[in-house]
């Protein structure tokens, strides 16, 4: 088994006190889900700078209850959360398998990227509603 690999399964080992399943990203909190995908400082940092240059209508402290269908939102709003998930998804195990640190501007390129690709282009991007 590779390390990466072994990084990618030490969830399931609770008492591997080697690897305590701490973020490998700020190394300050256990990474449950909640922590992989928005309570990180650096995953919350891109959801504020993503909720604000996409304009979707949605606030940081409802992003959770909205991913885990605790409230409702719209296909379009789902869809852009989406995106976003997948984009943390990419970056995260890009900056962990080649340890190297997290950058929200690489990582809202990347969003960008994922978005222009659906046709959303950087005018619609700014300017969507
Ligand atoms: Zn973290």
């Amino acid at each position: 088994m590779s390390p990466s690999d072994q990084e990618s399964l030490r969830h399931l080992k609770d008492l591997d006190i080697d690897n305590p399943g701490y973020c490998l990203l700020c190394n300050q909190a256990i990474e449950d889900p909640a922590h992989l995908i928005l309570q990180c400082i650096h995953k919350t940092h891109f959801w504020r700078v993503a909720l604000k240059i996409t304009k979707v209508d949605i606030k940081l402290e409802d992003v959770w209850d909205t991913i885990t269908f605790q409230s409702k939102a719209t296909q379009d709003q789902l869809t852009l959360l989406g995106d976003i998930i997948l984009v943390i998804w990419q970056h995260h195990w890009m900056c962990t398998i080649n340890k190297i640190p997290w950058n929200t501007t690489h990582t809202i390129r990347r969003l960008r990227r994922v978005r222009w690709n659906k046709g959303i282009h950087f005018e619609d991007f700014h300017n969507a509603p």
